[in-house]
């Protein structure tokens, strides 16, 4: 089964798009019409270029206004389509495809266009080149494969067959159980697109708001089920509009579109294993079952300052790695990893970013089945050179500079806490002695990114993991507009909340100015009882982020909460939500000064949500409070001056 992408669903000049292509793993391309013509070279070089990158082009569209015309344009319609079969030669690719006419004095009657395809047919054959009519939504008179299927039908020719679209087919809600009555060999070529479920003109939502399969809402998978019935074996190729797309990075675009369409064909084995998917073995989804650790990468000062705001937290320092300044913090199950090894990742995530998240240890059923998965999926492997008696834990490279190990307890991958590490019961210095806070497990950890990569970082996980998404939700930064969108599995195990920031104004974007790919701006620790949790955190001297009284007036009113409930919260600035499930309790460490903090939480009654209505008064707080270091900072330099 080949596996294929439009030029048109991706950014850069031809020769970028090409090699990005070829280097995500695709097998053949869709040369749209317009790239060819805005490149600077003829068609004999473009193929050749197509040919050198070990590429096929598996098709060239668009050809539009074809089919049901009157004279003259009838016979300037065909006259069109030579002069197109003559670039096709040149190119070398044999698939045509002509798209449902919108023409204004487009006649109609399906005969007349069978007519007019079988004459085509003769052509193309003449030339050993095949047409596949597409039936576009908005197509004047064929926008429903179904008719565009009765024309192929009627036009009787070898040469002559069907192309299915599943944005087309999925957009006007046709049930695609339909295709299942097509012989496979009549359908010449399928692509796949998905898109978010919004009510809008159907032309502009095709052409603006396409995504990749699992990116969207629309059923692709139950397509392409039906499309594999007919025994089709044909390309499946990738054809999507969307300004994102076209203006974001071309190589993870083009990567993004290899694991959705990989993802996509394994979905389909999973679903039906009776259907012939031409695609190599690949493991299942993987199970999560948990975060083992979280590695922050800091050195000097940075890390001695980090050091004591998890002590404040009650964190206490347990292991030593054996060879490497690398130490492990625990309370509960959470296990937090200080690197300051400098010739590492570790290393140069901090020269590039300061303190941050620049690893995360992932619990699972099976990591050598994870990582397998993930190579298929197209992801790097990750390896650092090895010490004597130092573990090999399967790892990859996530998005942007981030790197995901997985370990399970079938191959002993947990052992390397005993195997790597010495307990120590000194405490790391100038750290106070604290005590424990409650915090027993990690809730939730959210990455921020641009709005253009959530796409992206919700496919990686979904992809990979077995793990669903919720609706998106606006937060309102008092600067703009954030989006998130939670991803969690089904059972206990990860929640994910990743954060678009839309503008450098809001504090995700601050974040991401200052972090360079490096993606995990809060982590939220849970604990059974926030109030007990809030008070040791107090004894320890653990800076809280101060909440406005405003904000404990307005909880009042909305929730109908007691006073001294409410002044219970306001004491210990502890947030509060609720659903019908129960309440939220939310509780946020001051900031550090690039934008990272810790968030506590305590759920009630199976609290589903993250607090989206209180995060515009945390995120002024938050900012509030980091305008105030920087003019601490700026003070004594000005009194100098
Ligand atoms: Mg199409
Ligand atoms: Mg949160």
């Amino acid at each position: 089964m080949k596996t294929s992408i439009a030029t048109v669903s991706l950014s850069g000049d031809l020769q970028q798009r090409l090699a990005a292509i070829a280097n995500a793993g695709f097998d053949g391309v869709e040369i749209f019409e317009q790239d060819f013509i805005a490149h600077d070279g003829g068609a004999k070089e473009v193929g050749k270029m197509v040919r050198d990158k070990g590429l096929e082009i598996l098709l060239f569209q668009p050809f539009r206004d074809f089919e049901g015309l009157p004279e003259p344009y009838r016979s300037r319609a065909f006259s069109r389509a030579e002069r197109k079969f003559d670039l096709m030669e040149e190119l070398g690719t044999k698939n045509l495809l002509v798209c449902s006419s919108v023409h204004p004095a487009a006649l109609g009657g399906i005969d007349r266009m069978a007519d007019d395809f079988a004459e085509l047919g003769e052509r193309a054959a003449k030339r050993g080149l095949r047409v596949g009519f597409e039936a576009l939504a908005w197509g004047k008179h064929v926008s429903d494969h179904r008719d565009a299927w009765e024309v192929v039908r009627r036009a009787d020719h070898p040469n002559i067959g069907l192309i299915l679209d599943s944005f087309h087919t999925l957009a006007r809600k046709i049930d695609p159980a339909s295709i299942r009555a097509i012989p496979g060999d009549k359908i010449f070529f399928v692509q796949l697109a998905d898109a978010p479920a919004i009510d809008m003109d159907l032309l502009y939502w095709s052409r603006h708001f396409r995504n990749m399969p699992g990116e969207g809402d629309l059923p692709v998978t139950s397509f392409m089920q039906a499309v594999m019935a007919t025994g089709y074996q044909g390309p499946v190729s990738l054809e999507i509009f969307n300004d994102l797309f076209r203006t974001g990075p071309t190589e993870t675009i083009t990567a993004d579109g290899y694991r959705s369409l990989i993802a996509t064909l394994d979905d389909l084995r999973q679903r039906e294993p009776s259907l012939t998917v031409d695609l190599p073995a690949m493991a299942p989804r993987s199970k999560l079952k948990g975060i083992d650790f979280i590695e922050f990468a800091a050195q000097d000062d940075q890390a001695e300052a980090f050091a004591t705001l998890l002590a404040s937290m009650g964190f206490e320092r347990r292991l030593l790695h054996r060879n490497k300044a690398l130490e492990v913090w625990q309370q509960g199950d959470v296990r937090l990893l200080i690197n300051a090894e400098i010739n590492s990742h570790a290393g140069d995530a901090y020269a590039q970013a300061g303190l941050c998240v620049c690893d995360m240890g992932l619990a699972v059923e099976d990591a050598a089945a994870t990582l397998q998965r993930a190579r298929m999926l197209g992801s790097k492997p990750f390896a650092q050179p090895l010490s004597p008696g130092e573990l090999e834990i399967p790892a990859i490279r996530g998005l942007g500079a981030s790197v995901l190990h997985f370990l399970d307890d079938a191959s002993g991958l947990t052992r390397v806490w005993d195997l790597e590490f010495a307990a120590t019961s000194t405490p790391a210095t100038g750290t106070p002695a604290t005590t424990p806070t409650g915090l027993h497990s990690i809730d939730h950890i959210a990455h921020t990114m641009s709005y253009a990569q959530m796409l992206s970082w919700t496919l990686f996980y979904t992809a990979l993991f077995d793990m669903e998404k919720s609706a998106l939700v606006d937060v309102i930064d008092p600067d703009g507009l954030v989006r998130s969108q939670a991803l969690e599995t089904p059972q206990p195990g990860l929640r994910v909340t990743l954060n678009g920031a839309e503008t450098h104004a809001t504090l995700a974007g601050r974040f991401l100015t200052s972090s360079l790919g490096s993606s995990v701006q809060h982590i939220a620790l849970a604990t059974e009882d926030i109030f007990q949790t809030a008070k040791a955190l107090a004894e320890n001297s653990f800076a809280a982020l101060p909440m406005p009284q405003n904000y404990y007036h307005d909880l009042a009113a909305r929730f109908d909460l007691r006073a001294d409930f409410c002044q219970g919260l306001q004491a210990h600035n502890i947030l509060y939500d609720e659903d019908d499930n129960g309440p939220f309790f939310q509780l946020y460490s001051a900031p550090l000064a690039n934008g990272f903090f810790f968030e506590i939480v305590q759920r009630q009654g199976g609290h589903r949500g993250y607090g989206a209505a209180n995060a515009p008064f945390r995120i002024a707080a938050q900012k509030r409070f980091l305008r105030g270091l920087t003019k601490s900072v700026a003070q004594p330099l000005a009194d100098r001056g």
